[in-house]
């Protein structure tokens, strides 16, 4: 098959537009054997903990959006979060992503108290967060605090499309120089973007896969826009399954070593579409951590999976599925390959 990384932009967004065409299957077994080559057939746990549902931002996608009124907000004091990362240690989990919105309660002093606790309690782990839009003091801070990793989603490369998806005081800019400010100060940076949302061409998809491969990052995450009624786009159509698969396998032939999670929200959207990622060249998975009573108020999308159920079943039932489709869960920190020293040392 061609080689991807010499196609220009409109190549890449041919390829795309064509779903990959007559290409297509050769390029899912390279994906594949470049994952094997990079990571065998280890996929990585992360134990996601949502929380705060608090946002001060406005996304048009996003069912935490400010302006949404008929979300139930709510926060996870220090020692809940504590608690979630107790039990998931018990569970096996070596790495915490604490993920919410853009919550101004959670101040640098408080998440920095957090995250050292963290830290403290739990020298084999290691703590990712996802945040948001901060300065680049305050991700020194956390950094500094002992976080090593930031997930931070850089939802559209393209400046047009990122103005269709936000409202107008979010700039592509300074999200563009998030990314860039926590990959200086030596995180390990996962971004990504939605698969299918609103506006998005073949061409903002292929500005994707060249943004992500002039940032190199650690990890992307890549998922399905699915729409959330309470919002603007909330009569929009989901992005498919077969596109998500082929961005999934792409990237995987672009950045051969990334670390690539089967999201929630491909589950979300087939019952068996984590098992379809994971075979595409999707090498992590992050199965929830929050505790029950606030699963459904953290709904960033409509019908999300797995809100109901207590986090030991979150954990086995991710087992069965990774190991179903071939695949070896580990209890592992999951490093990137090429940051694993630092921790041998
Ligand atoms: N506030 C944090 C976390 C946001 S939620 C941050 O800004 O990074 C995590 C991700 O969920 C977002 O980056 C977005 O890509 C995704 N998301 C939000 N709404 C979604 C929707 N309707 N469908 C699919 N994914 C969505």
């Amino acid at each position: 098959m061609r080689d991807l990384n010499r196609m220009t932009r409109e190549e890449l967004a041919d390829f795309i537009r064509k779903n990959g065409g007559t290409e297509r299957q050769e390029l899912i077994e390279e994906s594949n054997r470049l994952r094997l080559l990079s990571y065998g057939r280890d996929v990585y746990t992360r134990g996601l903990i949502e929380f705060t549902n608090y946002c001060k931002n406005n996304c048009y996608y996003c069912g935490i959006r400010k302006d949404n009124h008929n979300a139930e907000r709510y926060r996870l004091i220090q020692e809940q979060i504590l608690e979630c990362c107790q039990l998931g240690w018990q569970l096996g989990y070596r790495t915490f992503v604490l993920q919410g919105g853009e919550d101004p309660y959670f101040t640098d002093d408080r998440l920095e108290r957090i995250v050292h606790s963290i830290r403290t309690a739990f020298p084999d782990c290691a703590i990712t967060l996802s945040l948001g839009e901060r300065s680049r003091e305050s991700y020194q801070r956390l950094y500094d605090a002992g976080a090593e990793r930031y997930l931070l989603r850089h939802e559209t490369a393209n400046d047009i499309h990122y103005r269709q998806l936000h409202p107008k005081e979010m700039l592509w800019d300074n999200r563009r120089r998030c990314l860039w400010d926590l990959r200086e100060i030596g995180y390990q940076v996962g971004a990504g973007f939605m698969v299918g949302s609103p506006f998005q061409t073949p061409e903002c998809l292929a500005d994707d896969l060249l943004f992500l491969k002039e940032l190199q990052p650690h990890m992307v995450g890549i998922g399905p826009f699915i729409p959330q009624k309470d919002t603007p786009f909330g009569s929009y159509s989901a992005g498919t399954l077969e596109q998500t698969i082929l961005m999934v396998a792409m990237l995987r032939v672009m950045l051969p070593a990334v670390l690539l999670p089967a999201t929630t929200a491909v589950g979300t959207l087939d019952p068996l579409g984590r098992e379809k990622v994971l075979k595409a060249g999707a090498n992590v998975v992050m199965p929830n951590l929050s505790p029950v009573d606030v699963r459904k108020k953290y709904l960033l999308y409509d019908n999300k999976i797995c809100t109901g159920d207590e986090a030991a079943e979150c954990r086995f039932c991710i087992q069965g599925r990774v190991e179903r489709t071939g695949y070896t869960l580990t209890v592992d920190r999951g490093d990137h390959k090429d940051r694993r020293v630092s921790y041998a040392n």
